[in-house]
């Protein structure tokens, strides 16, 4: 439940169920980068292993505003930002 497939192909996700994803925590699959040292120094960010992308879990989760972090994923690299 707590991937971002699941969330990215839920689209409407009700309050427990999402309450439910931030209590099992944020995915944290090893992907194409230096292992998984990136979730620690990054608190917000989650993987998908399907799309080998990184995302913004408070986004995914709590619905934040749509950028490519909460979308198609980024590698790494550009900063998330309230405004993006
Ligand atoms: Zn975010």
């Amino acid at each position: 439940m707590n991937s971002v497939d699941f969330l990215l192909t839920n689209k409407d996700i009700t309050y427990e169920i999402r309450t439910e994803i931030k209590r099992l925590g944020k995915p944290i699959p090893d992907l194409i980068f230096p292992k998984q040292t990136i979730y620690d120094r990054f608190k917000w960010l989650c993987g998908c292993p399907k799309r080998n992308k990184l995302f913004c879990f408070v986004c995914l989760v709590m619905g934040g505003n749509q950028s490519a972090w909460t979308l198609e994923g980024c590698l790494g690299k550009g900063r998330h930002k309230a405004t993006d």
